[in-house]
């Protein structure tokens, strides 16, 4: 299929961008990378008309360390974020990124459209849960930052507000006794995730504290799964797997059923738990 017939406006600043995009309400769309967007309008499942295209804009990529913050720029591509930087400062990012999609996506795609998406099954949103992200939202009169707990809000909807453009995303930089950990099972790998884990503590003598543990492809939306966190804190990795029955809430496709979906839940969460005691690793490494 091809797209409807729509306009193209690439303005060359961020108020211009969002002066196009107050002018013409809910008809005008922020395009960023598109490899998500002009499927939707290609299968016609999306038809603005008009795409304010933020590629033009200058500011909006790249990747930076200031006050204790690894800021990205919305409009960096996939590929982009696994700099020096962020292996060193966020290796949760570093694990995370080649799993998402192929090549041609990742140099194309940028986390700002991954975070406004929200797809469920994707990476970027269940990182920023697990590492305590904050997501920086300029609107026609006021910038917002919206942390990353109070952003995802279910299927593909977030707390943007029409007319909202997504500048950064802020990830608190970890401190000395941090550990993380990441897991992803897919059909194939660059597939969008059946499950998938991102995962942060910080790793003491009786063992892990502050654990966040965020699932991806087993609810609408990322979930921060409290119960399993506070029973793996406790030592109790059976319960934790045990609560993840309460705290997710997997999709009954014809290919994946819920409960499969599930247990391979259970089957990350062990993986993860075990390896964070132990230190930081990835599946990996
Ligand atoms: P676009 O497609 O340009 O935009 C997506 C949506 O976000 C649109 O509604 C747009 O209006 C809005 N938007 C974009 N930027 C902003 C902004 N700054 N502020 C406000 N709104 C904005 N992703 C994964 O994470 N993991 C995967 O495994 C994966 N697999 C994929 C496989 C395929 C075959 C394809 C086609 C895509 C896959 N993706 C996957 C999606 C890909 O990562 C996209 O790049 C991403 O979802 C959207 O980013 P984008 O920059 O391309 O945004």
């Amino acid at each position: 299929m091809k797209a409807p017939d729509f306009a193209y406006a690439r303005p060359a600043s961020l108020d211009a961008a969002l002066a196009l995009l107050a002018e013409h309400g809910t008809d005008a769309v922020p395009l960023a990378g598109g490899q998500s967007l002009v499927t939707a309008l290609n299968m016609r499942l999306s038809t603005p008309g008009l795409l304010v295209d933020l590629n033009a804009i200058p500011g909006l990529a790249g990747v930076s360390e200031a006050d204790g913050v690894v800021r990205i720029g919305a409009m960096t591509r996939h590929r982009d974020v696994g700099t020096a930087l962020v292996r060193d400062r966020l290796p949760l990012l570093a694990a995370a990124l080649p799993h998402i999609a192929h090549p041609a996506i990742r140099n194309r795609g940028t986390i700002g459209g991954s975070v406004a998406l929200a797809d469920p099954a994707t990476e970027w949103p269940a990182c920023c849960l697990a590492a305590g992200a904050t997501i920086l939202v300029q609107g026609p009169k006021a910038e917002r930052r919206i942390a990353a707990d109070d952003f995802f809000l279910g299927l593909y909807t977030t707390a943007l507000e029409p007319g909202e453009i997504v500048t950064a995303v802020e990830f608190p930089v970890p401190g000395p006794d941090a550990v993380w950990g990441f897991e992803e099972l897919s059909r194939r790998h660059g597939d969008y995730a059946l499950v998938g884990l991102a995962a942060t503590a910080e790793r003491g003598e009786s063992g892990l504290t502050k654990l966040r543990l965020a699932f991806f492809g087993v609810a609408d939306r990322p979930v921060l799964a409290v119960k399993a966190a506070a029973a793996i804190e406790a030592g109790d990795v059976a319960g934790a797997q045990a609560a993840l029955g309460d705290e997710l809430d997997p999709p009954d496709d014809p290919v994946t059923k819920a409960a499969t979906r599930l247990h391979l839940a259970r089957v990350v969460l062990g993986r993860v738990a075990a390896r964070m005691r132990d230190g930081s690793v990835s599946e990996e490494s």
